[in-house]
């Protein structure tokens, strides 16, 4: 099969021929239609998160068909079109595992990191952790709810119940929360990089009430902020627009040093808090509510062999939406 290679860290992508994986017990063989392009796989070839899987397939947010089912596999019919998360498996007995807590299993995988992912014309995944798409979406569409929508879910989930709801970083799990947010009754404040026109146009297309750059400040404050920018220095700037009790999620899953700042941005019971990986929960929960919103994901296609492109793209802010690769297979 053809996959796009990551060989090793800050590296390019390189095309190569690979042997079409088998799937072992209780996994699934899937025909890779779409794969999203995450920001996550730009941490990983960036070298931001350690020791990947050499050499790798990058590619967490892969809608494939089913065409080979491992021994006791029996979940989805040959045919029918899955999502593959990036929460690969967990080990299911550690206390987090236990505890309802699966996306900070002591012993996980994540695909397209410890597991092989979907830049490629086949992948193989553990059947439990799959989701059944929902209808309505075609394939390159459906990519982005996989990691951008799911992520972006728990994040939303994590900022309770504020109304007025300010998110720096309007990329491709940004413009899905947005349209869930509004649906919720919440209004938005998008926060771009400064002077990013485009960006702030795009999301007020999307019905959020204020657009403007991370250092303007918005008309009012805040009762949360959700960062998807990877820039530690948002975290204060953020803190300082929030009102009291106010809660700042960060939901990447790396970001530069946050500086230093005085406490009294903290005070009066502000949180900093992170979102990490999901729960195959979140998923469900998210995959049910998108049609009924109805989240519609903007999305960019490369061909397979382009991922170097969509990836340099993700990495300047130059993408609309969400990055999406289509293998050949994809169907509108
Ligand atoms: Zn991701
Ligand atoms: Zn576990």
């Amino acid at each position: 099969m053809r996959a796009m290679l990551l060989a090793a860290q800050r590296t390019p992508l390189h095309e190569a021929d690979l042997p079409q994986p088998t799937p072992g017990p209780g996994e699934v063989l899937l025909r890779v239609r779409a794969c999203g392009v995450c920001r996550t796989d730009l941490h990983v070839c960036d070298g931001d998160l350690p020791r990947p899987k050499l050499p790798l397939v990058l590619g967490h947010e892969i809608v494939g068909t089913v065409v080979a089912r491992g021994e006791g596999a029996e979940r989805f019919a040959v045919g029918a079109r899955v999502g593959v998360p990036w929460l690969g498996r967990t080990c299911g007995v550690c206390p987090y595992c236990r505890s309802g807590r699966e996306n900070l299993c002591d012993n996980p995988s994540f695909t397209g990191y410890t597991l092989d992912g979907g830049y490629a014309e086949f992948a193989r995944a553990d059947e439990r952790y799959c989701f059944a798409m929902p209808e309505g979406y075609g394939d390159a569409e459906a990519a982005p709810l996989l990691c951008a929508g799911l992520i972006g879910y728990r994040s939303l989930a994590l900022a309770g119940d504020a109304r007025r709801l300010g998110i720096y970083g309007f990329g491709a799990a940004a413009h899905i929360v947005a349209q869930v947010a509004r649906h919720q009754g919440r209004q938005v404040y998008a926060f771009t990089r400064p002077g990013d026109e485009a960006a702030q146009t795009f999301a007020l297309s999307l019905g959020v009430v204020w657009a403007g750059g991370s250092d303007a400040p918005p008309p009012e404050q805040l009762d949360a902020a959700i960062l998807f920018a990877p820039v530690g220095a948002l975290v204060p700037a953020a803190l300082k627009v929030l009102v009291k009790g106010g809660v700042v999620v960060c939901g990447g899953i790396h970001m530069s040093d946050i500086p230093a700042f005085p406490y009294r941005l903290l005070w009066e019971e502000r949180v900093v808090r992170s979102v990490a990986n999901l729960t195959r929960r979140d998923g469900e929960e998210f995959l049910a509510l998108a049609p009924r919103v109805p989240v519609r994901a903007e999305v960019e296609t490369f061909a397979l062999a382009d991922a170097n492109e969509a990836l340099g793209r993700l990495r300047a802010g130059r993408v609309r939406g969400a990055a999406v690769l289509l293998t050949g297979a994809a169907e509108k």
